[in-house]
C-alpha cells in the first residue's frame, strides 16, 4: 500500500489548518487563544491516531506493539478509518471523561480530518459507513474524481501539497497576528 497514503506531515497540517479556521468562528468556538494553542496539539496527535493501524506509519513505528495489535485486528483503513470510531470516540469519552470534553472534540476532530484527507488519495477509505454497507454507501470513500485524487507520498504532495497547506497555514496566522507583529517590529 505504500505510495496510496498520505504522509503524516500532511495529515497533521490539514487538520491544525481545519481546527485552526474553526477559531476564526468565535460563536461557535469560544476559547481564548492559548486555549486554541493547545486544543491544536491535541487535533494535530488525532490527525495521526487512525494510522496506528499501520505499523510503517509513523505513529505505527512510536507505537510498535500496538500498532500490530490493531493492524492484526482490523487491517490497514479498517476501523480506525471508518466514520464510526470518532463518533465512538467522542460518545465514549464525553460519557467517561466529561470534564475533558474539549480535548476529546479536538481528538476526534483531528481524527474526523485525517479521514478526509484519506478520502483525497487515490485508494480512498472502503467500508467508511460500516455498518452500513449497502446501495451508494457500501464504496469506498473519496473526495475527488480519480485522477485529481492524490498518490501520496509521492511528488505531488511533497512539492505541492504540502507546500499549499503550509503556506495556507501561514496565511491564517499572518491574518490574524501580522498585524501585531508589524507594530511590534515597528517598535524596534
Ligand atoms: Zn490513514
Amino acid at each position: 500500500m505504500e505510495g496510496d497514503k498520505m504522509t503524516f506531515r500532511s495529515h497533521i497540517l490539514l487538520g491544525v489548518i481545519a481546527g485552526y479556521s474553526l477559531s476564526y468562528m468565535p460563536n461557535i468556538v469560544p476559547y481564548s487563544e492559548a486555549e486554541i494553542f493547545s486544543m491544536l496539539g491535541i487535533v494535530a496527535l488525532g490527525a495521526v491516531a487512525p494510522d496506528v493501524d499501520e505499523p510503517n506509519s509513523y505513529i505505527g513505528k512510536k507505537l510498535p506493539i500496538f500498532s500490530h495489535f490493531v493492524s492484526g485486528l482490523f487491517g490497514h483503513r479498517g476501523f480506525t478509518h471508518f466514520l464510526l470510531f470518532p463518533i465512538l470516540l467522542l460518545l465514549g469519552g464525553i460519557y467517561f471523561f466529561p470534564s475533558y470534553k474539549e480535548y476529546i472534540y479536538a481528538f476526534c476532530f483531528g481524527v474526523f480530518m485525517h479521514q478526509v484527507g484519506d478520502m483525497l488519495t487515490k485508494s480512498g477509505i472502503p467500508s467508511y459507513f460500516f455498518p452500513f454497507s449497502y446501495g451508494p454507501l457500501k464504496h469506498k470513500a473519496v473526495l475527488l474524481p480519480y485522477p485529481l485524487r492524490l498518490k501520496t507520498g509521492g511528488k505531488v504532495e511533497m512539492f505541492i501539497v504540502l507546500p499549499l497547506l503550509f503556506a495556507c497555514l501561514m496565511f491564517m496566522l499572518w491574518g490574524k497576528y501580522g498585524s501585531i507583529i508589524t507594530t511590534q517590529i515597528g517598535r524596534i
